[in-house]
């Protein structure tokens, strides 16, 4: 109850952030972290310690100095996170010898609670990856990047379903809005799947949680 409390007075603090929305161009990296990524990281790692079960695996919650912005001093062997690639983004990387690294531009995430919510969430699919490679449908042996991507929404709907704080139909909505142009090639490294194919993979951990997104996504897929 008490986060909930905190997440309902964060909503409050947050709901009229102002940053623009990085989609129409001009994204300002100065911005200050949003107040709310700590409260969606802790939740985040709450929700993958109680749900691990389902998968099989014992989860790790990620460190709150292992998340971070080109501000704020998270490094990755040694290096901190480089502006540019982060830029209108956010990723994983596990293989830093600090440990794994949840980056993102604060701008970006900033842009509303929502965006940090399914940002997030997304990035936690990548997170539970890493320390389950053998759940990644990537590594299966004709997977493809796309479908560690289309997992990756697959996992954030699950725990959208389940705990985020801002509506739903909105952290669908701003998954698929993020999805590529239909010319992308489905074996391009960079591929993240259409918005219908991310809809899709979001909607089966809604409505499956995150035993469906290893067991029934890939049928599911249109
Ligand atoms: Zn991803």
């Amino acid at each position: 109850m008490a986060l909930a409390a905190l997440l309902a007075v964060m909503i409050l603090a947050t709901g009229c952030d102002g940053s623009s929305d990085p989609g129409g161009g001009g994204t300002t990296t100065t911005a200050a972290p949003p107040r709310d990524v700590a409260a969606i990281v802790a939740d985040l790692n709450a929700y993958w310690t109680a749900r691990d079960a389902d998968l099989g695996f014992t989860y790790s919650p990620v460190p709150a100095n292992r998340v971070g912005s080109p501000r704020d001093g998270v490094t990755c062997d040694g290096r901190p996170i480089d502006r540019a690639e982060v830029e209108g983004n956010a990723f994983v990387d596990p293989e830093c010898r600090e440990g794994i690294l949840v980056a993102y531009d604060p701008a970006y995430i900033g842009s509303s609670l929502v965006r940090a919510e399914a940002t997030m969430a997304h990035e936690w699919g990548h997170v539970v990856q890493a320390q389950a490679r053998e759940l990644d449908l990537s590594e299966d042996a004709d997977g493809l990047p796309i479908d560690a991507e289309l997992q990756a929404d697959c996992f954030a709907g699950a725990w959208s379903a389940e705990r985020a704080v801002s509506d739903l139909a909105d952290l669908r909505r701003d998954t698929a809005r993020a999805g590529d142009p239909h010319h992308v090639d489905l074996e391009d490294p960079d591929a993240h799947g259409t918005p219908q194919e991310r809809a899709t993979a979001f909607d089966v951990g809604v409505e499956g949680g995150p035993a469906a997104c290893v067991d029934e996504l890939i049928d599911a897929l249109p």
